[in-house]
């Protein structure tokens, strides 16, 4: 038996697969072989338990009603805001429930950088965002004026801190917006350092949380954050449930994202006033199954332990770059020395899309493309990539499976 099997049995990732139904499916008539949990991630069945139970017994609206149903539902949507707030090491009222990392960073944008960000400042992201990352600043600079400047990355995919230091000198940037992990390289970016680097050049931090969280644990006070995000959906959370931690002091500062109800304190023909954070960012009724499901899904990962999980995934990480590696004619894409479970690879001669259509025929599901991440993808000098992802419910066997499936691939391509 491999020592990468050996080290697998001890986490004991067949317990795992039976808390998560959908891994029985089969697909054309093979055993499912989900490779593409970093676009989304399965979900098990207590997450599913927690969203049906509270249809069934204790769904109403919450924060307004007087009634027994909705005191108990307004209870376990806020209890949820708590298990956040302890998941990421911080306050209950720096916890802004929104629909997924996305719009957490859009309310970034359209709030903090509306109020600080114009002609004359910056804000710096890196050669590696994904789109939710770069667009809603692209955006804020037509809107407002801030430059937008590109921190580069090295050839093995990490952030280049020569550029960044030469980005930050004139002394105008106020805002540096960074993914914590990116998806395509599966780089991990040194959040502690960037924070730093940031703050001692007057400048703030954002950090795009929505890879990382799901393989690392994160303690946005340890890193000195400002903004964090991230997505329910990646965490085997429900969709339509995101989180945007903000520092409260910045909180308390900054203007609504939207207007409508929850998030005032009085309403007069004549204007209104805005509740404290997080309720002033929270217009109109929220998504709260799907919080009551993060809620389940964050109870989840943290009784397996993020030091199993990120064993686990490393030493599927590991195999997978080896295996990869053994294949004629497939490149792996990105070489960071950090780096967690997302590996992008190219197969000589074959569109990522051929490569995708034709594993997904053997019942593997890994994604083609971007990745929504285009800026990237072309920084690399490529037209597109193909990408496995894992989660904790993925082994090494899926991994050789992807091998064979990627053989079978160029055989039919001859
Ligand atoms: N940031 C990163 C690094 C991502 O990988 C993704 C999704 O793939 C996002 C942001 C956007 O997440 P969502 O579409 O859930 O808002």
């Amino acid at each position: 038996m491999s020592t990468a099997v050996l080290r697998e049995m001890s986490f004991d990732v067949d317990r795992i697969r039976a808390d998560f139904p959908i891994l029985a499916q089969k697909v054309y008539g093979r055993d499912l072989v989900f490779l593409d949990s970093a676009a989304s991630a399965q979900k098990p069945k207590v997450v599913i338990d927690a969203m049906v139970s509270t249809m069934e017994s204790r769904y109403a609206n919450v924060h307004r009603g007087l009634h027994w149903m909705s005191e108990r539902c307004s209870d376990d949507f806020e209890a949820a805001r708590d298990k956040v707030a302890h998941f990421l090491n911080a306050d209950r009222n720096e916890i802004v429930f929104v629909r997924n990392a996305t719009e957490g960073i859009n309310l970034v944008a359209q709030t903090f950088g509306r109020k600080t960000l114009g002609p004359g400042s910056a804000v710096v992201v890196s050669e590696m965002e994904h789109h939710a990352n770069l667009v809603p600043w692209q955006m804020l600079r037509d809107q407002q004026g801030p430059e937008l400047r590109v921190v580069k990355i090295t050839d093995a995919g990490e952030i280049d801190f020569t550029d960044l230091e030469r980005q930050f000198s004139d002394g105008k940037v106020k805002l540096l917006a960074v993914t914590h992990m990116s998806n395509v390289l599966g780089t991990y970016t040194p959040v502690e350092r960037l924070a730093e680097f940031a703050h001692a050049h007057g400048a703030k931090i954002l950090i795009d949380g929505a890879q990382a969280v799901v393989h690392r644990a994160v303690d946005v006070k340890a890193i000195d954050a400002d903004f964090y995000v991230f997505s329910g959906h990646k965490l085997y959370g429900p969709t339509g449930i995101g989180v945007l931690y903000g520092r409260r002091e910045l909180l308390d500062q900054m203007p609504p994202f939207m207007g409508g109800g929850e998030m005032i304190r009085s309403v007069s023909y004549a204007g209104s006033t805005w509740a404290e954070p997080p309720y002033r960012f929270e217009a109109g009724t929220p998504a709260i199954i799907e919080a009551i499901g993060l809620g389940a899904a964050i109870d989840y990962v943290s009784a397996i332990g993020f030091e199993a999980i990120s064993a686990h995934e490393r030493l599927l990480t590991d195999h997978a770059m080896a295996t990869l590696a053994a294949l004629k004619g497939v490149q792996a894409i990105g070489h960071a020395q950090d780096r967690g479970g997302v590996v992008s690879f190219t197969v000589e001669g074959i569109h990522s899309h051929d490569v995708a259509t034709l594993l997904d025929k053997q019942g593997i599901a890994v994604r083609a493309g971007f990745h929504c991440a285009e800026p990237l993808v072309r920084r690399l000098g490529l037209e597109s990539t193909t990408r496995a992802s894992f989660g904790v419910y993925t082994t090494t066997s899926e991994i050789d499976a992807l091998a064979t499936g990627l053989r079978r691939v160029q055989q039919v391509f001859g």
